[in-house]
């Protein structure tokens, strides 16, 4: 049996915790095969596979990944299983939201949240920052990991920013891109969750992940991710969108053993490493 592919049963609760239950968003454009019952193993579900005789397809007939209505039904589902979902870096301002997000590249949030508290009690304005020399803010964020790169690039922005721009953090990508240690991503999380400015989507490896899983994308450069979804999903979402997605990528959709039998979005995604599936896997829906 190919590997990812394996069956198992659903949980008995049928949820994972800290995600909402939802009825499943019915399905009208995937007209993948049904599951059907295992005589060996009741109560089983198995992978459906097509005729022995058939063509090799790319997809099931008639199915679009990107149709607009699928696409729907998966931004129904998320909306139901993450309400209300914003960043989950504590932050009280623009400028305290660029540094824990500059920190948490390759480090957790949670980590980073245990870090900034004290961070921001020590050095309270933008101003303290830019004072330092990028050694003595070492010791201060050396849990987070990648401290020395981290420390150029706080103590970096904050020269800019009092520099350039009057000590206020920039509103536009362009001018945030010209930081020191700011890219898209980061942009894209200043813009998106303080400003409430859609310029871009964030694509992090949690939005990386299910947007291939879910055949949203089939690149693997964030910046093409990106523009792929800007594509498809309306810019009004845009920020909510990757949200949710970091979200589900840390309650089930693993980059290990999804939880797919507890995922509302199973009937909708084809994605070769599920590890429960009621519809027609796809090899190049991976991770
Ligand atoms: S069904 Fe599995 S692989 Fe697909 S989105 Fe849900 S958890 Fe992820």
């Amino acid at each position: 049996m190919p590997r990812g592919n394996m069956p198992r049963q659903p949980s008995r609760s049928g949820r994972q915790e800290g995600v909402r239950r939802v009825d499943r968003v019915p399905s009208k454009t995937v007209s993948a095969p049904k599951a059907r019952r295992s005589p060996a193993l009741p109560g089983t579900m198995l992978k459906a596979s097509a005729p022995k005789s058939a063509p090799k397809k790319k997809f099931a007939a008639g199915y679009n990944p990107l149709d607009p209505e699928r696409v729907r039904q998966i931004l129904a589902t998320l909306d139901q299983l993450y309400p209300n979902v914003t960043c989950a870096l504590t932050h009280h301002s623009a400028w305290e939201l660029l540094v824990a997000t500059i920190l948490s590249a390759q480090c957790t949030d949670a980590r980073v949240n245990m870090v900034t508290p004290g961070l921001f009690e020590k050095y309270r304005t933008v101003q303290d920052f830019a004072a330092l020399k990028p050694e003595q803010l070492e010791p201060d964020i050396r849990s987070t990991g990648f401290f020395r790169n981290k420390s150029k690039s706080v103590v970096g922005a904050a020269r800019k920013i009092v520099s350039d721009f009057g000590g206020e953090v920039p509103q536009t990508m362009e001018e945030l891109l010209t930081l020191p240690g700011v890219a898209r991503k980061t942009a894209n999380v200043v813009l998106g969750t303080w400003f409430k400015k859609n310029d871009g989507i964030v694509v992090d490896t949690h939005v990386t992940r299910i947007a291939r899983r879910l055949e949203l994308t089939r690149q693997d450069d964030p910046q093409k991710i990106e523009q792929d979804l800007m594509q498809i999903i309306p810019r009004e979402r845009w920020t909510d969108f990757a949200h949710q997605l970091i979200w589900h990528g840390r309650k089930l959709c693993l980059a290990r053993g999804p939880k797919c039998s507890d995922c509302a979005l199973e009937k909708l995604c084809h994605a070769a490493d599920k590890t429960w599936s009621t519809v027609e896997i796809h090899k190049g829906a991976k991770a």
